[in-house]
């Protein structure tokens, strides 16, 4: 390096798991660290290739089960050695490098298959395999292309307090480190991410994920100006892209808006990493390989809102337990949730919302599905006296459970968010098992089950994030005369009309048309759909719009079976078709209590052609009269 360029700025840069794997990412990567170095001084932290820390996990699993590990580890030696020659010219040095390393991890699964359990100090051992090899690899890697670079030991720039499995990265000491190796280090160093050592030199993980932490760590330990993380993403979204394909990217956020989203669900950055940044002060860039010229998101300490968008995005954790613990004979409702709480702290178990309040002492956490069955264990052993008095009942769990969570420092100058949520997740028949608020007021948490998740996601993204006024989603079944006739009437009508037509179903075919059908060709398109009838109604259930509206114009009496279930999940029904109305009482008492705010039943038509006559008749009785 120039003497000059002991002055640059450094500036971290961490690239994932996807962003580090298969040769146009690197070129990325290579291209990224040349160009900030000639402004900066680059500090490259990588993950493991994407796929390898999962990987080396459950080959330690199947070893401590006594089976078969060993095709999982030459596949991902094959993989590794696949990736020197894909990414560095042929290299003997580097493939004795990786052949060793992988002789080292069957001798470590051997003794763990013959124990038949590890310990969390070989858990790292064999973990820490993915970011060692990949560090390595990726240096030269940079070498290969114009970038002068350095591998450096693994855990050697992370010292730690030395717990396996969750390390705590020492700060003073790293500084100190830094400031002992930096001066003659040469070239651009690679940190293999994730990667801790004790104060004994043993090699300690920061946890999964953690590679976002390493990088944090030296961000705050080293003079520099922000941290990049370099993922598959443009940035942080309005939601999780896998759930919400439409879901927007944000330029800019605060941490404390971050650290919620990742809280809750969100875990495009490890929440350790932004609460370190955050409390130094050192702001984050989150940018995407796949499209390097993309802005991506800019996180810093300011609040990331103005008025116009208070909520500014949604994150949702599945596989969570809710336990409710009942206690009719406990007198203090305090003190039941303190015991219970510290109980659960005691088992070091995440809590991930709590709520209490009721005339009753009760209170309702919810874990991990993971931590369920310990997280019952400590409360029935916390109550184990009252539970034999009969003053606390036997804790109660829903499991596979997910909490949604709308986020946005704006939240709180505004009224009425939580009464959209609500009424959102009532227009689509979302059952909302437990709420909480956050004393910060940045977040409304809603606990829905896991089937209803995904649906309560996007039906809240689309009311917050897609607010333009909004035409009803419409399904028509039967195109004989009834149905056919609607259609032409709202063909002619369309452009007044602030009704799509998204599905058309007859007795053997149904079309299904999200953006909406051409009404002007409605018979040609039926003619060529080739959707299963059965389609129809899922779509309507499953669609996150609102309103939606399903009218039945045929005369079966199939269709009627799915009225029940397509009010309960907020669809409104319109019905020419007598079958659904004219069975027992209790039945059409069933429909009527089915349909819930945001939907109705509309079944004028199946009396006298149309005539108003069931209006009349109701509106007669409903003022006094007697028919
Ligand atoms: P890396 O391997 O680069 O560390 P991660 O898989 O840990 O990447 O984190 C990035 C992933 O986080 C994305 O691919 C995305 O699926 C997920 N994610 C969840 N919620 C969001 C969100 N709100 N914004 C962006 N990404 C999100
Ligand atoms: N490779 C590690 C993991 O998958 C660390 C990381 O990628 O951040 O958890
Ligand atoms: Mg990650």
């Amino acid at each position: 390096m120039s003497p000059a360029s002991e002055d640059r700025p450094f500036r971290v840069l961490k690239f994932g798991g996807t962003s580090v794997t298969g040769l146009p990412k690197v070129e990325v990567l290579a291209g990224v660290v040349a160009e900030r170095a000639r402004t900066h001084r680059p500090v490259v932290v990588v993950s493991a290739f994407s796929g390898v820390t999962d990987a080396l996990g459950r080959a330690l699993e199947v070893a401590a089960l006594g089976g078969d590990w060993a095709p999982l580890v030459e596949e991902l030696h094959g993989r590794h050695e696949r990736a020197v020659d894909e990414l560095v010219a042929p290299d003997d040095a580097l493939h004795a490098v990786v052949t060793e390393r992988f002789e080292e991890v069957g001798r470590l699964l051997q003794g763990v298959a013959l124990v038949r359990e590890w310990t969390p100090r070989v858990r790292d051992a064999v973990l820490s395999t993915g970011e060692t090899l990949s560090a390595r690899i990726l240096a030269a890697a940079l070498g290969e292309r114009g970038v002068p670079a350095r591998p450096v030991p693994p855990g050697a720039w992370l010292p730690t307090d030395g717990a396996f499995g969750s390390a705590e990265p020492d700060l003073a000491a790293t500084a100190e480190t830094l400031s002992e190796a930096l001066p003659s280090f040469d070239g651009v160093p690679v940190v293999p991410g994730f990667i801790g050592a004790s104060r004994e030199g043993e090699t300690t993980t920061l946890g999964r994920g953690g590679s976002d932490l390493s990088a944090a760590v030296l961000g705050v330990c080293l003079p520099g100006d922000r941290v990049e993380i370099w993922t598959d993403v443009d940035g942080v979204l309005t939601a999780d892209p896998r759930i919400v394909g439409e879901a927007e990217t944000l330029a800019r956020m605060s941490f404390d808006e971050l650290l919620e989203l990742a809280h809750w669900g969100a875990k495009v950055v490890h929440p350790a990493a932004a609460r370190l940044l955050r409390a130094r002060g050192v702001p984050l860039e989150i940018r995407n390989t796949a499209d390097p010229n993309a802005l991506g998101t800019g996180v810093d300490a300011q609040s990331g809102t103005g008025e116009e968008h208070p909520v500014r995005a949604l994150a949702s954790r599945s596989h969570a337990t809710l336990l409710h613990l009942d206690a009719p004979g406990v007198e203090d409702p305090a003190a039941l949730t303190a015991r219970a709480l510290e109980a659960l702290r005691q088992h070091r178990i995440e809590v991930i919302m709590m709520t209490q309040g009721s005339s009753e002492a009760a209170v309702c956490v919810l874990v991990p599905d993971s931590a369920r069955d310990a997280a019952r264990r400590a409360l029935d052993e916390a109550f184990h006296l009252e539970r034999l008095t009969g003053r606390v009942d036997a804790v109660r769990a829903e499991e596979g459970c997910t909490v949604v969570t709308v986020v946005g420092d704006g939240m709180r100058r505004r009224v009425g968010i939580s009464g959209r949520v609500f009424g959102v997740l009532g227009h689509h028949g979302v059952n909302v098992r437990a709420i909480a608020q956050g004393a910060s007021e940045r977040n409304i948490s809603v606990v829905v089950t896991g089937e209803q998740g995904p649906l309560a996601v996007r039906a809240i993204h689309q009311a917050f994030f897609a607010p333009r006024p909004r035409a009803a989603e419409v399904w028509v079944a039967g195109v004989g005369r009834v149905g056919e006739t609607l259609l032409d009437q709202l063909a002619e009508r369309a452009e007044h009309q602030r009704l799509r037509v998204v599905g058309i179903g007859r007795s053997r075919v149904a079309l299904l048309a999200p953006d909406g059908v051409d009404l002007t060709a409605w018979r040609d398109a039926v003619e060529a759909a080739d959707d299963p009838p059965e389609l129809l109604v899922e779509a309507a259930v499953s669609s996150a719009h609102h309103p939606r509206i399903f009218v039945d114009c045929t005369a079966s009496s199939e269709v009627p079976r799915h009225y029940r279930r397509l009010l309960e999940s907020g669809v409104s029904v319109v019905a020419a078709n007598k079958v659904g109305f004219a069975g027992p009482v209790e039945d059409w008492r069933g429909l009527r209590e089915s349909a819930r705010v945001g939907a109705s039943a509309y079944y004028e038509t199946t009396v006298g052609a149309g005539l108003p006559v069931l209006r009349t008749v109701a509106d007669l009785v409903d003022t006094g009269d007697r028919v």
